[in-house]
């Protein structure tokens, strides 16, 4: 994969950088997990104090195509100035006139954002052909072009894929720091092997158990999934999440579970609630009598502490997904345990624990850790199990020599 480095010297030249820069923000527009903006900041300051003039594009939300400045990214625009300690001009278009004007502008080591790459409907245009012409304006503002965005070196879009095409390219820090460590992941992880999976976008996260099971000791099934599992295991889930139509799927997996020796772990008691909300009735249910009126949304006190059991030996951990409903108070017990037992593996035999995906990053944070009591919190959650499941990340192989 080339290197900063490769693209020689960067003083005076225009680099545009795809970053990752999708935070989530509250009602009021306010952002509420600032990861990813601070995991881009060591790669902006790296090409401005070469001299580069550096041109940072990224996404936010999914805005459909035109501008809606409910998704603007002038918000991330300040907090990513306070963070590089300079300031950050910021164009309120992608590839027009206040992009060129603000390029045009640009003095040696100052750094530019411009706005939502998707109010333009060519970045996420699903033919090559339909986002050429967006790839080539963003390319016709840079001379080079560095791909930071681990977040989305899965997707075949303009400013990922295509643009890599068109500039000389090489990938920035962070994406060659999470490589690294999906690849510690991938190649001779060191044993115990366990994998948490959970969180809300079940099919997505179905589709790697296959892969998994051929690498992990253990898979320990937690969020929204485990109602599916529960379901083919013949037992009633009431209203919980489910995806019926994967309900085959799934006891393939369990018998390929038991034909391999993976031990898959479920939960044994699910809170359920009457409505997905906090302030909604809820108990503590065996999770084979989940009641037809109610919804689960967190894993049991008695789950808690099986799941850390079997987190306590593990060498390599990857957790994806949170166990619940964790911004709700009443259904974040089983998330802050998992996360206290990545954070206490850490610390006693220097586990690799790796967190992928946006919101358990968030849950993570939002219990009061900070990111070194972890091996490695990644910022992309779809990149990293699209990874581990073995599939060729677009933006990756664009970036090979
Ligand atoms: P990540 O961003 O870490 O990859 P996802 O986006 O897949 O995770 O899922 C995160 C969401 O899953 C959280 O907002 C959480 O509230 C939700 N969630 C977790 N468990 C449940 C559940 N049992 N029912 C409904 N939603 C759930
Ligand atoms: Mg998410």
């Amino acid at each position: 994969m080339k290197t900063i480095a490769d693209l020689g010297d960067l003083r005076g030249r225009r680099v545009l950088v795809r970053s990752d820069l999708n935070v989530p923000l509250d009602d009021a527009g306010a952002i509420t997990d600032d990861g990813r903006v601070r995991a881009s900041v060591p790669t902006l300051q790296e090409l401005s104090s070469q001299g580069a003039r550096v041109i940072v594009c990224a996404h936010l939300g999914r805005p459909k195509g035109k501008p809606d400045q409910k998704y603007s990214l002038q918000p991330v625009a300040t907090r990513l100035a306070e963070l590089l300690g300079q300031p950050v001009a910021f164009a309120t278009d992608t590839v027009g006139e206040s992009a060129r004007a603000a390029v045009g502008a640009l003095e040696d080591g100052q750094v530019l954002l411009l706005e939502n790459l998707r109010f333009n409907a060519g970045e996420t245009a699903p033919t090559a052909e339909e986002r050429r012409e967006f790839a080539e304006q963003l390319a016709g503002l840079a001379d080079a072009f560095v791909s930071d965005g681990f977040g989305v070196v899965h997707r075949e879009q303009a400013s990922v894929f295509d643009i890599a095409r068109l500039l000389p390219a090489a990938a920035g820090g962070l994406v060659r720091t999470e490589v690294e460590v999906m690849k510690r992941l991938t190649e001779d992880p060191a044993r115990p092997y366990a994998v948490v999976l959970g969180g809300a976008k079940v099919s997505d996260k179905l589709g790697v158990i296959d892969n998994l099971l051929a690498k992990a000791d253990r898979l320990l099934i937690g969020g929204g999934m485990v109602f599916t599992f529960l379901r083919a295991q013949g037992h009633e889930v009431g209203r919980s999440l489910l995806e019926e139509d994967q309900v085959e799927a799934v006891r393939g997996y369990l018998r390929t579970a038991e034909e391999t020796g993976v031990e898959i772990v479920l939960p044994t008691d699910i809170v359920a609630a009457t409505e997905f909300s906090a302030e909604a009735d809820h108990d503590v249910v065996p999770a084979d009598e989940i009641p037809p009126d109610r919804l689960g949304l967190d894993i049991g006190p008695d789950s808690a502490r099986l799941f850390a059991e079997k987190l306590a030996d593990a060498r390599t951990v990857f957790w994806n997904g949170p166990m619940g409903a964790f911004e709700m108070e009443p259904y974040a017990a089983g998330t802050r345990a998992v996360a206290r037992a990545l954070v206490d593996i850490t610390a006693a035999h220097d586990a690799l624990t790796v967190v992928g995906g946006g919101d358990s990053a968030a849950a993570v944070r939002q219990f009061g850790h900070s990111d070194d009591e972890f091996g490695h919190i990644s910022t992309g959650g779809g990149a990293s199990l699209e990874f581990l499941e073995g599939a060729t990340l677009p933006g990756l192989e664009v970036l090979e020599d």
